[in-house]
C-alpha cells in the first residue's frame, strides 16, 4: 500500500470553516463575463437602450426574490445578504449613474454597467473598513448577474447539482451559497475569498468545511475528482492515496465525535483546567444573529459592530430606528453584557460615493471616532439611542480607532452632553454606563496607562492592531501571509495592554480574530485575557480548548513565547507545549 498515488497533491488555503470531508469535485464555471463590447449608439436609439438596461435590472431582482423566497429555513438569517443586493440594484449611485452614463455618453448598456460599476468597485475596496471591502464583492456579484442579463449568458445553477458533491468554484456569491442544499453538497473550495467573506461565514454557519483562498483550485481540480477538504487544517487534498484516504476517514470519525461533544458542552461555561472562569462573548452586526449567540453558548455582546445600518440605507438610520435595535438586543441579552461600538466607518464616504472627497490613504484617514468627533449630529444621534437603549439592559459604549488622549476626552464630552439634553427632554436613558475604548492603533498601546485612567475597560481589536502594528494592509493579498497574529511584536503589545489593564485595575478584552482561533487561546489566556469575544460559531471551539488548559502552564509558556524573536519560533514553542492538544482535537494536519 503506498502512502500518496502519483498524482496525490495537497492545495493550501484558508481554514474559514472547519469540519472535514471527502468526496467527488463539482466544479462551478461562474466566471461571469468577461469580454464586454462597447460601441455607441445613435440619440434615437437612447431609449430602447435604457429599457434594455432597466429589463435587466428586473430580471436581476425577479431572480434574486425567487432566491430569497426558497432560501432554505436554517439560512433565512443570510437572506439580508442578499436583500441587500436587491437595494443595490435600484441604489442611484448604480441604477441612476448607469442610465445618465448611457444618456451623456451614448454608449450601450453593457459599457455603462461597466464602467459604473468599476468606480463603484474602486470606492469601496479603498474603504478602510475589511467589512466596506468586502462590500466591493458584492457589487461586484451584483454587476455579474445584470450583466449577465444583459448579454443573456448562463448563470451557474447551484440547484442543479443531483448528487453529494464538494463544490469547487473561482468565486461564490452569498446568493449561490445561499441555494446551497445541504443534502448534496459537503464541502466548499474556492480559488478566491477570506476567512471574512460571506461564502465562509455562510459555510460555517452550515456547518459545511470551506477552504477558500487556494488561488488555483479550478486549475489543479478537475470535475469527479476524488477530493478532501480540511477545513480545520485549510488545506485540500486532490486525488489522495490509500493511506491518506484511511488516515482521514478516522480522522473524520474523530471529528464527528468531538463537534458533538463540544457543541453540547457549548451550553456550560468555560473553566479552566485550574478553575479560572473565562467569558465568552459574540460579535455581532444584526439583531438577526442573536439566534446564533444562544444556539453556540455566548455570554453576552462582546462588540455589536453599528455600521451595517448606515451601510445599507441612502441616507444614515434614524435616532429611534437604532435605539429599536440595540433595545432589543439589550433586552434579550440581559442581564449579561451587550457592548456597544459607535460608528467605525468613513460614512461620508460611504454615502456619497464621490470620487472626488476620495483619501488617499483612507485606513490612516477620516475614519471611525475621528469621523464621529467631525460630525457631531451623526454621533450624537447614535450616542442618544444608545444611552436610551441603556435603560433597559446591561449595554456598555465602546468608542473605536482611539489614537490619543484628546478623542477620549471630547467623545466623552460628547456624551455627557447627550444625556444632559436627554434629561431636559426628559427621556428615559441611563447616564452611568461603563465607557471602552478599542486598543487597534499602537499609539494606544503606547499611551495605555494614561487611557486608561478615563475608562472602564479596553478592547483589543487585533484586526486592526496587526494590521498598524506591522503595517500591513488587512486587505491586501500581496502582504497577507506577513498578517500573522503570532507576531512577536503583536504578542508584546497584547502583553503590554494586559499589564496594564491589570495595574489600573480596568476589565479587558479581545475582539478581534485573534481571540477566535482556537489555537491562539493558550497564549492569550497566559498573557492575562480572560473575556474573549468572536464570532458565535467559534464558541465551542474556543470554550473547548479553554477547559484542556490550565492557567499556570499557560503563563509559563508566554514566558518563553515573549522571548522569542520570530512568529515561527512562537509557534515552536506553541507546539511544543500544545501539540498533543491540538492534534488532539484534529487542529492540525497530522495526528
Ligand atoms: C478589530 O479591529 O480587531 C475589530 C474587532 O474591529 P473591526 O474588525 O470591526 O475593525
Ligand atoms: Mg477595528
Amino acid at each position: 500500500m503506498t502512502d500518496k498515488t502519483e498524482s496525490e497533491v495537497t492545495l493550501y488555503g484558508i481554514n474559514a470553516s472547519p469540519g472535514i470531508c471527502i468526496g467527488q469535485a463539482y466544479l462551478l464555471y461562474n466566471e461571469g463575463v468577461d469580454v464586454v463590447e462597447k460601441y455607441f449608439i445613435s440619440k434615437k436609439y437612447l431609449n430602447s437602450e435604457i429599457k434594455r438596461f432597466k429589463v435587466a435590472v428586473k430580471k436581476t431582482k425577479d431572480e434574486l426574490d425567487k432566491i430569497i423566497k426558497e432560501t432554505p429555513i436554517e439560512l433565512r438569517q443570510h437572506t439580508h445578504i442578499i436583500e441587500t443586493h436587491v437595494m443595490m440594484l435600484k441604489d442611484k449611485l448604480m441604477y441612476d449613474k448607469v442610465i445618465e452614463t448611457c444618456t451623456k455618453e451614448l454608449i450601450n448598456a453593457e459599457w455603462a454597467v461597466k464602467k459604473v460599476l468599476s468606480n463603484l468597485h474602486e470606492m469601496f475596496k479603498n474603504m478602510p473598513d475589511s467589512y466596506l471591502q468586502a462590500r466591493a464583492s458584492d457589487i461586484a456579484q451584483v454587476a455579474g448577474r445584470v450583466m449577465s442579463n444583459l448579454v443573456g449568458s448562463n448563470k451557474i445553477d447551484v440547484t442543479s447539482i443531483n448528487k453529494k458533491v464538494i463544490l469547487v468554484a473561482h468565486d461564490l456569491s452569498p446568493a449561490e451559497t445561499s441555494q446551497i442544499n445541504l443534502e448534496k453538497v459537503k464541502g466548499l473550495v474556492t480559488d478566491l475569498g477570506g476567512k471574512t467573506s460571506h461564502t465562509s461565514i455562510i459555510a460555517h454557519s452550515l456547518g459545511i468545511p470551506a477552504v477558500p483562498a487556494v488561488g488555483n483550485a479550478t486549475d489543479k481540480i478537475k470535475n469527479d475528482d476524488i477530493i478532501i477538504v480540511d477545513g480545520n487544517a485549510g488545506i485540500v487534498i486532490v486525488n489522495p492515496g490509500e493511506n491518506t484516504l484511511i488516515r482521514y476517514q478516522k480522522r473524520i470519525a474523530k471529528y464527528e465525535q468531538y463537534k458533538n461533544k463540544i457543541s453540547f458542552d457549548s451550553r456550560l461555561k468555560a473553566k479552566t483546567t485550574d478553575g479560572f472562569d473565562i467569558r465568552i462573548m459574540c460579535n455581532i452586526e444584526q439583531p438577526d444573529e442573536l439566534g446564533l449567540v444562544f444556539a453556540n453558548g455566548g455570554e453576552g455582546i462582546g462588540l455589536y459592530r453599528t455600521e451595517f445600518e448606515y451601510l445599507c440605507s441612502s441616507s444614515f438610520p434614524t435616532e429611534d430606528f437604532q435605539f429599536e435595535k440595540y433595545k432589543h438586543v439589550a433586552e434579550s441579552l440581559s442581564p449579561n453584557p451587550v457592548i456597544i461600538r459607535t460608528l467605525d466607518i468613513n460614512g461620508d464616504k460611504a454615502l456619497t460615493g464621490s470620487q472626488d472627497d476620495k483619501e488617499t490613504n483612507p485606513a490612516l484617514g477620516l475614519r471611525a471616532i475621528r469621523y464621529c468627533l467631525e460630525r457631531p449630529e451623526v454621533f450624537k444621534t447614535q450616542l442618544r439611542a444608545i444611552l436610551r437603549a441603556a435603560a433597559s439592559g446591561n449595554i456598555s459604549i465602546l468608542f473605536p480607532m482611539i489614537s490619543n488622549f484628546d478623542e477620549i476626552y471630547k467623545a466623552k464630552r460628547f456624551l455627557s452632553e447627550t444625556a444632559d439634553s436627554l434629561e431636559k427632554e426628559r427621556k428615559v436613558f441611563k447616564r452611568d454606563i461603563d465607557i471602552g475604548i478599542m486598543i487597534e492603533v499602537p499609539s494606544a498601546v503606547v499611551l495605555a496607562d494614561i487611557l486608561a485612567d478615563e475608562v472602564d475597560f479596553f478592547s483589543i481589536g487585533t484586526n486592526d492592531l496587526i494590521q498598524y502594528a506591522l503595517a500591513i494592509d488587512r486587505g491586501n493579498k500581496d502582504v497577507a501571509h506577513m498578517y500573522n497574529p503570532l507576531n512577536p511584536a503583536v504578542i508584546r503589545m497584547i502583553k503590554q495592554i494586559a499589564d496594564v489593564a491589570k495595574s489600573k485595575k480596568i476589565k479587558v478584552h479581545i475582539c478581534g480574530e485573534m481571540a477566535a482561533d482556537p489555537v491562539n487561546i493558550p497564549i492569550l489566556i497566559g498573557l492575562g485575557i480572560h473575556e474573549l469575544s468572536m464570532n458565535p460559531q467559534s464558541v465551542p471551539e474556543v470554550k473547548n480548548m479553554i477547559r484542556s488548559i490550565s492557567v499556570k502552564d499557560a503563563e509559563l509558556s508566554v514566558q518563553t513565547i515573549i522571548n522569542q524573536k520570530t512568529c515561527e519560533g512562537v509557534k515552536k514553542v506553541l507546539m511544543d507545549n500544545y501539540g498533543k492538544v491540538f492534534a488532539d482535537k484534529l487542529y492540525t494536519a497530522t495526528d
